[in-house]
């Protein structure tokens, strides 16, 4: 996807990147000069790959940091660690995010505490724990992954859909809360994106329709998708990009579709 910014000299914190979205939005941000902050879960081989990719293809620092984002206390410790290592935190993208599907009766305890804390309450926590360094420099990005799921239910997704309008929530407040100080916090919204998140949700369609993880996965972009296809992870870190550019310098409080039309249509149907 190539637009270009200037984020030279910027150092970038982006949560749940050692896949999926995260880690293209980790991978653009440092193809256009910010040095990153990894986390998220991944082997030690996994991890060692991410990082030498990063480097190589952009020759900036990339690092890991293994804080569990179920964890309020973690995901706070998360920035301070960050800044402990990299000196400070100029752009904060808070993308961690856990699905968990079941009926609200068997929904269970665990399973809802976990979705809200890291789909919601890490983002939070971090956002807190960066503010006074972002509003001392007067400049930062934060910058939430929601989901079209902020603005429609979906049945089965009662954890998911209620962290991801809060997504949405919090994004408004850290706006107005940030408009004087040089901090700008957004929130996108991604359609179906074929992650290891989604893939789940398409491998258990294949069973309980005992067909192929492809045609399954076609159902879901039939179903849901107007332009026919997934949206590529590439394209949502596109979208960071520009709300962490200087041009959007007066975008803030927004909830950003790169969801193929889902928001369009108002369907959900697979
Ligand atoms: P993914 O499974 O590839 O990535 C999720 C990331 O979050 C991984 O790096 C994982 O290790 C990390 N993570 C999970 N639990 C964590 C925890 N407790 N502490 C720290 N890190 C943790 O999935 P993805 O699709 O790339 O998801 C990224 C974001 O995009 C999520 O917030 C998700 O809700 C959102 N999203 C995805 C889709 C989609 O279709 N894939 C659509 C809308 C929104």
């Amino acid at each position: 996807m190539d637009i270009s910014v200037s984020l030279m000299g910027k150092v970038a914190l982006v949560t749940g990147s050692t896949s999926g979205i995260g880690l293209a939005i980790a991978r653009v941000l440092a193809k256009n000069g910010a040095d990153v902050a990894l986390n998220g879960f991944a082997s030690p081989d996994e991890l060692a790959d991410i990082i030498t990719s990063i480097n190589k293809e952009t020759g900036r620092k990339a690092l890991h940091f293994p804080h569990d984002l179920s964890n309020l206390a973690e995901a706070s410790e998360l920035v301070s660690a960050v800044t402990s290592e990299f000196g400070k935190v100029d752009i904060l993208v808070n993308n961690a995010g856990a699905q968990y599907v079941a009926g609200i009766e068997e929904f269970p305890d665990e399973q809802w505490e976990r979705l809200l804390a890291v789909n919601l309450t890490a983002a939070f926590a971090t956002t807190r724990a960066v503010w006074s360094q972002m509003r001392d420099r007067g400049w930062g990005r934060i910058v939430n992954t929601a989901s079209t799921l902020a603005f429609q239910g979906e049945a089965r997704k009662a954890g998911y859909v209620s962290a991801k309008h809060g997504v949405v929530g919090l994004t408004r407040e850290v706006a107005l809360e940030g408009a004087r100080l040089g901090i700008t916090c957004n929130a996108i919204c991604p359609g179906w994106v074929l992650t290891p998140m989604a893939a789940k949700q398409v491998e258990a369609k294949a069973v309980e329709l005992k067909i192929s993880f492809e045609d399954a996965a076609q159902k879901f972009v039939e179903a849901d998708m107007p332009t026919g296809r997934f949206v590529d992870p590439s394209e949502i870190a596109a979208g960071v990009l520009f709300l962490c550019s200087d041009a959007a310098k007066s975008i803030t409080g927004v909830a950003l579709p790169i969801d193929g039309g889902i928001l369009v249509t108002g369907t959900r149907l697979v």
